[in-house]
């Protein structure tokens, strides 16, 4: 077994059954919840939504919500005001031209405001279970900390991760590294002498050398 295949081995041993941290009951929700999760936590995004949904149940509703409004109740998300617009062009989209329900594809997921491969990614894979990698700022950084890639933007992280995980793991890979960026391996100060992949992991033994 080579260094990749080890780690990725003990990730899913330690987070087997990690689950999203957003709280969802539809792909409406959690398309809604992942666009405002952007640079703000999952509790924080959770407590908004709470709020939202019961107010804006549907895409139908929040098309036709008051913008002022929007912004309003999501404004402790940050970047509130452009989050606002997305959100309410990305329902009026969806009720207009989807008659209600979110597109289960990566083509017309893409096309709504505010929707990037890695939202398009996390829908796919936990609303509709179709396998997807999503490669947020924690995936990106444990990857490449990891050795699993050396692609210099998300998307060749997407593709790197992709080739050397079954497809039928993607989505739950996604959350090993994104538990292991928030619980472990840290932006700043990672926590290596308790870490469970300090004897394999590339960049403190080469940190180590220096
Ligand atoms: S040893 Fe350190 S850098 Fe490597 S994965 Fe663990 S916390 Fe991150």
């Amino acid at each position: 077994m080579d260094r990749k295949d080890k780690i990725l081995e003990l990730l899913e041993e330690h987070y087997k059954g990690a689950k999203p941290g957003l709280h969802f009951r539809n792909a409406y929700e959690l398309l809604i919840a992942t666009i405002l999760s952007a640079q703000c936590t999952d509790e924080r995004v959770n407590i908004v939504t709470k709020d939202l949904f019961a107010h804006y149940p549907d895409p139908k509703s929040l098309a036709n919500a008051d913008f002022n409004e929007v912004s309003d109740e999501i404004h402790s998300c940050g970047f509130y005001s452009v989050k606002a617009r997305h959100i309410i062009d990305a329902s009026r989209i969806i009720a207009e031209e989807y008659g209600g329900e979110v597109p289960s594809c990566m083509e017309e997921l893409v096309k709504l405001p505010g929707v990037g491969r890695k939202t398009a990614n996390v829908v796919l894979s936990n609303a509709f279970g179709i396998p997807g990698l999503a490669v947020d700022t924690h995936v990106f950084r444990v990857s490449h900390r990891l050795g699993l890639s050396d692609a210099k933007d998300p998307e060749g992280t997407e593709r790197d991760l992709c080739a050397i995980i079954e497809r039928d793991k993607w989505g739950e890979a996604h959350h090993w590294l994104i538990y292991h960026g928030r619980q472990i391996c840290a932006s700043r100060k990672p926590k290596c002498s308790e870490c469970f992949l300090k004897e394999i992991c590339p960049y403190l033994n080469d940190k180590e050398k220096e």
